[in-house]
């Protein structure tokens, strides 16, 4: 479809249309209803987008800037951000379906503190870092210097479009470097704002530039771009092999966010005050389409059926609706095709012998009818075996596994070729540190959920991701390290080593 869209892509500091004048459609799933239209960009786009990226790093306009210079940018981002949240809000509600309840009060505070966080960790740094010279042959200096990388191709999801791209895009910026986005098709808009946002905070054009596009076409060709010299994604697993192996061409530095699949441990000393409530919030924010979403709920067969008497208790009383409608609890699914595959599951977990104690259907509001909603849905009896407890369903789906002790809780757990997050309820100290210690994954949570730091790592274990986002940890992988050595012995006949390894007279 050519048409002039209502949101061009970003490039060079500017909102530009697409090569081919070519756009897609954007659906917002709380009504099924088209809302706006988004330049479609193409391998050419991101050839001249990774060009500009390319010509304004090696200028030295933003990597040359100091740490210091490039904190009061951050700074004035998170400020302009925050002037500008109602319509980041909007735009997010409309094409992700993320409630603004909950975009107003996690959404909104997390980019705002992370730009914040990031100018403080920026200047912080050990950007230089001084070794102990080498007796040998003499005097010598030697340090360690912190570099950018260059040009970052940044790949992200639909769940939490504006969240994850800034996970990306505050770290590349404060370490110097420049970077073309690729959001994900369902969600570009909020990422268009940023970019306009972080130019207008004094970010130079060219350092950041947002090429809308289909995954396959569009995002393969900045995975394969030889001026892109770091690839960051976060998606499903089965596209993050892909990225790798496209990365693999010309040896791209890749960090990866990927899938999930939970485990969240009661104890039979947890206070089932808090634990059943925060069962229920580990796999229900945002319809559980978020990748580290408490999705295996393992119980002491013991407290099985008082457990899940209380959390249906609650769900059913849960409102699922208009996500602009501050009394909903839960939004829509983003979009068609996930509602569908979501209910497929449903239908995998019956089959597959799981019984659905809640919820498993497609829900029709007043007046949100052709919206994509679905009831929070509760399976129990089920084998860590199944697919319902192996694979990433990424909606409001809970597979509850019974379990007989803390061993066989511990080795359900770890089942899984995921390892992004897991948690335990206990009121045992040592009990809490114990499994949190044995459980395979980069986040664990002990008697809470969701809850993120942006000083702090997030990442995977196993398949669910290569690196770590956030904190220094994050900052370390949007840079090189460069070691410098200076000899200070100026006298030929000091040089021993050239003697022993080669005649050099
Ligand atoms: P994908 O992994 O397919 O998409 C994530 C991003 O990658 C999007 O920007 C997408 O573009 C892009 N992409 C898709 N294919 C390619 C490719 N071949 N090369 C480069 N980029 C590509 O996730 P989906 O959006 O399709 O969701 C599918 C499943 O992934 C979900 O059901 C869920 O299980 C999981 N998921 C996990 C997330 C996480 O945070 N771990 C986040 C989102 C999804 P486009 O949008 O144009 O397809």
């Amino acid at each position: 479809m050519a048409s002039d869209p209502d949101y061009g892509m970003f490039i060079n500091g500017e909102t530009v249309p697409s090569a081919s004048g070519e756009v897609f459609q954007l659906t917002d799933p709380s009504t099924g209803e088209p809302f706006t239209t988004v330049a479609k960009g193409s391998p050419d786009d991101i050839d001249r987008a990774v060009r500009t990226a390319r010509e304004a790093f090696e200028s030295g306009v933003w990597s040359e800037k100091s740490p210091k210079e490039r904190a009061a940018i951050m700074r004035a981002i998170a400020a302009k951000f925050l002037e500008r949240a109602e319509q980041f809000a909007l735009a997010e509600v409309q094409s992700s379906g993320a409630t603004l309840r909950r975009f107003l009060n996690v959404d909104v505070v997390l980019v705002m503190d992370l730009f914040l966080r990031t100018a403080e960790m920026l200047e912080e740094f050990p950007h230089k870092e001084v070794l102990d010279a080498i007796p040998i042959p003499g005097p010598s200096h030697d340090f360690v210097i912190r570099e950018p990388i260059g040009v970052c191709g940044m790949i992200t999801p639909w769940n939490f479009p504006l969240i994850l791209a800034s996970w990306k895009v505050a770290p590349a910026l404060a370490m110097g470097n420049t970077m073309v986005i690729k959001p994900a098709s369902y969600t570009p808009l909020s990422t268009l704002l940023l970019a306009e946002v972080c130019t207008e905070a004094g970010v130079p054009p060219g350092v950041i530039n947002v090429v809308p596009g289909p995954g396959g076409v569009t995002g393969e060709s900045l995975v394969t771009h030889p001026e892109v010299d770091k690839v960051a994604f976060t998606g499903s697993t089965v596209i993050g092999r892909r990225i790798m192996q496209l990365a693999a061409g010309t040896i791209k530095k890749v960090t990866l966010e990927l899938g999930g699949k939970s485990p969240n441990i009661i104890l039979d000393d947890a206070n089932l005050d808090v634990a059943v409530p925060g069962s229920l919030f580990a796999f229900l924010m945002h319809n559980g389409q978020v990748c580290e979403s408490g999705t295996r709920l393992l119980v002491p067969r013991g407290l099985h059926d008082e457990i899940l008497e209380r959390m249906c208790a609650i769900a059913k009383n849960l409102k699922v609706g208009s996500p602009l409608d501050p009394t909903s609890d839960m939004g829509p699914i983003v979009s068609k095709s996930q509602l569908e595959t979501i209910l497929s599951y449903v239908d995998a977990g019956k089959e597959e012998g799981a019984r659905l104690v809640i919820g498993g259907n497609r829900l029709h509001p007043e007046g949100y009818e052709g919206g994509y909603y679905m009831e929070p849905t509760i399976f129990t009896d089920v084998k860590n075996d199944m697919r319902i407890a192996q694979e990433e369903i990424f909606g409001p789906v809970l597979a509850v596994i019974p379990y007989e002790g803390l061993d066989d809780a511990l080795r359900i757990a770890n089942d899984t070729i995921y390892g992004l997050a897991g948690g335990v309820w206990t009121q045992d100290p040592e009990k809490a540190l114990y499994v949190a210690r044995k459980i395979k994954a980069g986040t664990v949570w002990v008697n809470d959920w969701h809850t993120l730091r942006n000083d702090g790592p997030f990442g995977g274990y196993k398949q669910s991701g290569i690196g770590r986002e956030l904190g220094h940890f994050g900052l370390e992988e949007y840079s090189e390290v460069k070691r410098i050595h200076t000899s200070m012995v100026p006298e030929r006949e000091k040089r021993a080593l050239y003697d022993r390894v080669l005649t050099l007279r």
